[in-house]
């Protein structure tokens, strides 16, 4: 397929048709793998320095499908990363209590604070994903979350936060391959469930809910980039080459030494 865009204009309908998952520019996988070491290192430092300048927050937002990569992308990417200044989110179904408040309560929670990079694994998105493809709300109630989402995040980014959303898309073909390859090896037997084939037979309304996501809380202040990801070596050289871009542009600093240290000598 010709060029795709990773992060569609803001505004502008999303049909994911016109994105390919299959897609890898004109990288190969060895040029792929060796341009990410440099970026996963660069990643490291930039970590560093945002959490020594304790300014900014990066807060980085994962969907897929199941078995689109969202464990695969967090283990590989943030492999080099210092762990004391990330935080990882797994959002599952909401708890009781989760659900006795407004859908935003718990996440709100687990925002990253300042010097940190926060990876949501799931996140609100499932809102007005599982719970408009099961029906989970009457359809009223989830019509308004798209706007309660576009404000939430607008709070974030003006509270100090670069918001990055990735949606790692697979084709149904791929998922087929990588549920049989779970089911072949024991050792990846914990990641398989049952209960993944339902979700997996509601492919088609899952990529309508998804296209309504992608179109409406598409922002400029917390876009969406839609991540070729059939080839995994081509996801994770795209997420990485993404997070360093944006934190690169996030005017990172090492905070100023206090005074006088070229005149202090350690004593015995
Ligand atoms: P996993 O990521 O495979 O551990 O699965 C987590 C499960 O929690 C998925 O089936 C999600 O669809 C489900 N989940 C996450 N958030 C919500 C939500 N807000 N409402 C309903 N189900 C959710
Ligand atoms: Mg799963």
């Amino acid at each position: 397929m010709a060029q795709q865009p990773l992060a569609p204009k803001s505004g502008s309908p999303v049909k994911l048709h016109n994105f390919d998952p299959e897609y890898h520019g004109d990288l190969n996988k060895k040029d792929a793998r060796e341009t990410e070491a440099h970026l996963e290192a660069r990643l490291a430092e930039l970590q560093e320095m945002l959490y020594a300048q304790g300014k900014y927050t990066l807060l980085i937002v994962l969907q897929a499908m199941d078995a689109g990569g969202k464990d695969g992308t967090i283990k590989h990417v943030f492999d080099s990363v210092n762990p004391q200044g990330v935080r990882v989110t797994s959002f599952k179904a909401p708890t009781a209590e989760e659900l006795s408040h407004d859908f935003l309560w718990r996440v709100h929670q687990h925002t990253p604070p300042k010097g940190y990079i926060g990876i949501f694994n799931r996140s609100h998105y499932e809102d007005v994903l599982v719970v408009r493809v099961n029906k989970l709300v009457p359809p009223e109630i989830w019509k308004e979350r798209y706007d309660h989402i576009n404000n939430f995040e607008r709070l974030l980014a003006d509270s100090g936060t670069r918001i990055l959303k990735f949606f790692l898309h697979i084709s149904k073909e791929e998922q087929k391959e990588r549920f049989e390859e779970r089911l072949a090896r024991p050792d990846k037997h914990w990641k398989f469930s049952t209960g993944d084939l339902p979700v997996r037979e509601q492919w088609d309304e899952y990529m309508d809910a998804y296209e309504a996501v992608l179109t409406r809380c598409n922002t400029d202040y917390a876009p969406w980039h839609i991540v070729p990801s059939n080839k995994k070596w081509y996801r994770n050289f795209i997420i990485s080459k993404t997070i360093v871009e944006t934190l690169e542009s996030m005017n990172l600093a090492y905070p100023d030494p206090e005074q006088g240290l070229d005149k202090v000598v350690i004593p015995d």
